[in-house]
C-alpha cells in the first residue's frame, strides 16, 4: 500500500472527468487500498479518485465513528432523494474551508463493490452527503463551485499562498468538520 498525494484546490486536475471502471482486478483493488489508507492517514471520512490524480471513477468513504467500516463505491450512480438540506461540509483538497452546501437528505445508490458485485444502497445522513460530495469530484466539480465568485477567489488566493510558504498540504489539521 501506498499513500497518495492529495490534489488541492484550484489544482486543474480536480476538474478531470473520472472514467468508468472497466474490470475491478487485483490492480484496482491496489488502488483502493491505497486510497483508503491515503484518507484515513489525511485524517478523511471520504475520497474520490479525482482528489488523488486518478481519472477513475472509485470512491471510499467510512462515516463510521471507529473509522473501521470502509466502504468502496466503484462507479457510482446515484439518485438524489428526500428533502433538500443545507449541511456544513469540508473537503481534503480545499483544507481549512468549511461552507454551507445544499444537498439532497438521502440518496440511492448502485455502484461495484471492491469484489466486482454490484450493489445497491439507500443511505441517509452523513453518508448520503459524502456519497454526494465524492461523486461531484468524480465529475470534476469542488464544493466551494457553489459559492460566489468573490468568496471562491478568496480560498483560491489563501490555498495558493498557503501552498507556497509551507511546501506542505496547506491548513492541515485546521478543519473542524470531517474532511471529504
Ligand atoms: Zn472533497
Amino acid at each position: 500500500m501506498a499513500l497518495l498525494e492529495i490534489l488541492v484546490y484550484p489544482d486543474p486536475r480536480l476538474r478531470n472527468q473520472a472514467l468508468p471502471v472497466e474490470v475491478v482486478d487485483t490492480a484496482i483493488g491496489g488502488l483502493v487500498d491505497d486510497m483508503a489508507q491515503t484518507m484515513y492517514a489525511a485524517p478523511g471520512i471520504g475520497l474520490a479518485a479525482t482528489q488523488v490524480n486518478l481519472t477513475k471513477r472509485i470512491v471510499v468513504i467510512d462515516t463510521s465513528e471507529h473509522q473501521d467500516q470502509l466502504q468502496v463505491f466503484i462507479n457510482p450512480v446515484i439518485t438524489g432523494m428526500g428533502e433538500q438540506i443545507e449541511t456544513e461540509e469540508g473537503c481534503l483538497s480545499v483544507p481549512g474551508v468549511v461552507v454551507p452546501v445544499k444537498r439532497h437528505s438521502e440518496v440511492q445508490v448502485s455502484a461495484l463493490g471492491k469484489d466486482g458485485k454490484l450493489f445497491e444502497l439507500h443511505a441517509t445522513g452523513l453518508l448520503a452527503v459524502c456519497i454526494q460530495h465524492e461523486v461531484d469530484h468524480l465529475d470534476g466539480k469542488v464544493f466551494v463551485d457553489c459559492l460566489s465568485q468573490l468568496k471562491r477567489d478568496r480560498i483560491r488566493k489563501q490555498l495558493l499562498r498557503e501552498g507556497r510558504s509551507s511546501g506542505k498540504t496547506p491548513g492541515q489539521g485546521k478543519e473542524s468538520q470531517p474532511a471529504i
